[in-house]
């Protein structure tokens, strides 16, 4: 088969970062609609959109509360951004522009003072795009924001997240994913002479009645991100193969049905629970999914 013959153009992808190689890893089906061919199902606004859009302008805030770690600017960038169609009477989680400020303020109580007396801010929303010839290994993706500890000097990543389910096995979840290690491994890379081992990450956990926030610290001495480059070459060596091998055939992508419902139904589930007979699935990509690729550069949250 070839996808091209029926309307669609497959785009080989110039970078792959951990969003990316995880779609791969849980399905490479996934994988193949949503990067190779770039396809996003068009939500109804309220919908998963709603998600997406809260966490975003959450980075935003953040952004700019951590430049000069100014709550005005904050403020300001947060009616600026806020997506004004997500209100109570839209939202399932009852999220509110009003009840982002008050999270905003209860992340400045909760850890402001002692953010401001014990971290200088070296970088917000740093893009990175890093080539280590030693190991062979390309990775990219977008760090929240660097800082500095005023005591020891060491330098510190740091990670947003927002989050409406938190099970128990959260932390480990991104403890052991692609994302943290990879920027650790990066921040190493980026500050030269320095050495980078730690992440830092905030949660800010919103259910319908009430928010909380969580801070975790994780740690990679090198044999763990030795480790994370061995795993994430083996694991490229094969997208790359299958890139490079079936660019325009979506039938060589293996589909992980064990994946379909595993964090709710799968935004390609209306595709695969069809039979594949005749244009059944092609008529419903073509009519529910819009072309919308995910670029690892832009500001937005992953791995939420
Ligand atoms: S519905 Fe299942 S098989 Fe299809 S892309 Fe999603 S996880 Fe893969």
């Amino acid at each position: 088969m070839n996808i091209e013959d029926y309307g669609f153009t497959p785009r080989r992808p110039e970078v792959i970062d951990s969003s990316m190689l995880k779609d791969f890893i849980n399905c490479p089906s996934y994988f193949y609609l949503r990067h190779i061919l770039g396809l996003r199902r068009k939500f109804l606004r309220g919908e998963g959109e709603a998600k997406f859009d809260w966490g975003t302008c959450w980075h935003h805030v953040m952004k700019a509360w951590t430049t000069n770690y100014d709550l005005t600017e904050a403020l300001l960038e947060l009616d600026e951004k806020y997506p004004e169609y997500i209100t109570p009477f839209t939202d399932k989680k009852k999220r509110s522009k009003e009840r982002m400020i008050h999270a905003l303020f209860g992340y400045v109580d909760k850890f402001g003072k002692s953010d401001q007396r014990d971290y200088e801010i070296l970088r917000s929303e740093q893009f990175f795009d890093v080539y280590d010839e030693d190991v062979d290994l390309r990775w990219c993706g977008r760090i929240d924001d660097i800082r500095r500890r005023r005591g020891n000097k060491n330098i510190v990543v740091w990670d947003y997240k927002t989050s409406s389910s938190m099970g128990s096995t959260y932390f480990d979840m991104h403890e052991l994913g692609f994302q943290f290690p990879g920027y650790v491994w990066a921040g190493d890379h980026m500050f030269a002479g320095e050495t980078v081992l730690e992440i830092k990450v905030d949660v800010m956990y919103m259910i319908t009645a009430s928010h909380e926030y969580f801070r975790r610290t994780f740690r990679y001495p090198p044999p763990r991100t030795d480790e994370w480059v061995r795993n994430v070459k083996w694991w490229l060596e094969r997208l790359w193969i299958l890139i490079d091998s079936a660019l325009t055939d979506p039938s060589k992508w293996g589909l992980n049905w064990n994946y379909c419902t595993n964090y709710g139904k799968c935004d390609f589930f209306p595709v695969h629970s069809a039979t594949p007979q005749g244009r059944s699935r092609l008529a419903i990509l073509q009519d529910s999914y819009v072309v919308d690729y995910w670029d690892p550069r832009e500001m937005g949250e992953t791995d939420a």
